[in-house]
Order: C-alpha cells, then sequence, then structure tokens
C-alpha cells in the first residue's frame, strides 16, 4: 500500500530540500519521489541532506505538469499552508493519513507539495480532491517543505500501522485523468448552451469543480454525468438544424 503513495513537489528551488524530502520518506517507508518542474537539480547537496535515502533520489520521477503527475491517481491531496479565497474541502492531517491508507489499497494517491516561497498557486490547489493544513501555530504556520513531508508522511505510517485490513474501500472513484476528461466535457458543454462566454469565463469552472469534488462522484456517475453533457449537445445540434431548416 505505501508504494501508491506519491509524493509530487512542485517547483522546488533548493537542492538540500529535495534531499532532505527523500530522507523524510524513507525513514517513514515512503520511496515514490516526483517532481514536477524542479527550479533546481538534484544535486551532491541533495545527496548529502538525504542521508542514505539516496536510492528515493535516485528514483525519482520528473513531470512537465501537474496534470502528468497525478493522471493514474484516484485521489490527490494538496498540503497548503494557508486558507485561500475558496475553500475547498478539508482534512487535518489524522483524516489525511486514514484516507491514503484506505484509497492506497486501490490505487496510486498523491500528496502535493508546492514552492518554498510562494506555496502552491489556486489552479494547482483545485485539481486536488482534498486540502490538507498542518495545524501549526496560526502566526507563524508555514512549515519548511521537508518538515511538512515529514509530518505528514508521519501520519501515513501512523494509519497505516494501525490499519485494519477490514477497512476496504467500497466505493469505485475516477482517476484524475477520466475527472479531468469530465471537466473538459462540462465546460464545452456551458460554452455550447452559452452559459460560459469564452472571453469572460469568471469563476463559474472552479465553482463547478468545487461542487463535484464535494460530491465526490464516482465513476459509474461520472459516466452518467457525461452521457447528460452529450444529451444536451446532441440536442443543441438538432435545435440548431432545425432552425436552419426553418429559416430556408
Ligand atoms: N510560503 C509558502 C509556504 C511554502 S512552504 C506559502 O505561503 O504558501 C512549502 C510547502 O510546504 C507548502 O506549499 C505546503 O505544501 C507545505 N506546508 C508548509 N506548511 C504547511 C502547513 N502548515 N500545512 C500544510 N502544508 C504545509
Amino acid at each position: 500500500m505505501l508504494d501508491n503513495v506519491r509524493i509530487i513537489l512542485i517547483g522546488t528551488s533548493h537542492p538540500g530540500n529535495i534531499g532532505s524530502v527523500a530522507r523524510a520518506m524513507k525513514t517513514m517507508g515512503l520511496s515514490n519521489l516526483v517532481l514536477v518542474s524542479p527550479e533546481c537539480e538534484v544535486d551532491g547537496k541533495s545527496i548529502a541532506l538525504s542521508a542514505g535515502a539516496s536510492d528515493v533520489l535516485k528514483n525519482h520521477q520528473r513531470f512537465a505538469t501537474l496534470d502528468e503527475a497525478i493522471a493514474d491517481c484516484g485521489l490527490v491531496i494538496g498540503a497548503s499552508a494557508r486558507p485561500r479565497t475558496l475553500d475547498w474541502p478539508m482534512l487535518d492531517p489524522r483524516e489525511m493519513g486514514k484516507k491514503v491508507v484506505i484509497e492506497g489499497a486501490k490505487y496510486p494517491v498523491a500528496l502535493v507539495f508546492g514552492r518554498e516561497n510562494s506555496g502552491l498557486t489556486n489552479d494547482e490547489l483545485y485539481k486536488c480532491h482534498f486540502h490538507v493544513f498542518i495545524p501549526a501555530n496560526p502566526a507563524y504556520s508555514s512549515l519548511n517543505l521537508a518538515m511538512a513531508v515529514q509530518t505528514l508522511c508521519y501520519e501515513v505510517r501512523m494509519s497505516f500501522l494501525d490499519s485494519n485490513s477490514d477497512v476496504e474501500l467500497q466505493e469505485e472513484y475516477p482517476l484524475a485523468h477520466e475527472l479531468e476528461g469530465m471537466f473538459k466535457h462540462l465546460e464545452e458543454t456551458l460554452v455550447d448552451t452559452r452559459f460560459i462566454v469564452p472571453a469572460h469565463p469568471g469563476l463559474v469552472m472552479t465553482k463547478l469543480r468545487r461542487f463535484f469534488n464535494r460530491a465526490r462522484p464516482e465513476e459509474a456517475e461520472l459516466r452518467m454525468w457525461r452521457g447528460v453533457f452529450s444529451s444536451i449537445q446532441k440536442s443543441l445540434i438538432s435545435a440548431k438544424a432545425t432552425s436552419t431548416k426553418d429559416k430556408k
């Protein structure tokens, strides 16, 4: 199960932090490190700070975008050091650990961490099913990247050690790339109906993403929604054909 837990670092700029993250992961039994467009190289400093976890560094994977890094994940959780304007479904670290262990038995799950200086962008956070916040000192809540990774990996480990094999995931959730496909289809449909004006899209898609995230559609429900969108698109096409015929 722990092999299904992917630690994703976006835009990391200090090689030492990548090394310390590898060490934090290995101490908790995790080995799956992914770098998304890092701003630095994995170098001698990384290896020094990994202190014997250089295998985790050596086996890391690299992607240009978050979408590619999470495409095959059924659960994506973003770690954020500060609240955002649009609230998202939140987990505390303990709840996060439980969810990761239950769902990690079925498919890859991702914990996503942001840049040292600016964290995760809103768009990156909106790709996540849940956010997790380490309830630190409200006056000083931003942990060092590797410390945040350590804290959350510890919770995953505690939940793993505690896990009772009777708790099995009953729902069949879609993977991130299937969800993205649905959001794209939804957006196209709303452009077709003119609910979304491409020049002024506003926050409609972000709010709909939040709504669907909160509902957490299962695979069969996602297929049904895609059927709904296709039926709207089809009826728009036939309405258009009828009105052109009438004009003739
Ligand atoms: N200055 C940045 C914080 C960067 S810390 C900001 O204002 O967003 C680097 C990363 O560590 C964050 O993007 C987040 O993924 C993680 N992190 C740090 N403190 C955290 C906390 N209290 N809870 C959850 N994640 C945290």
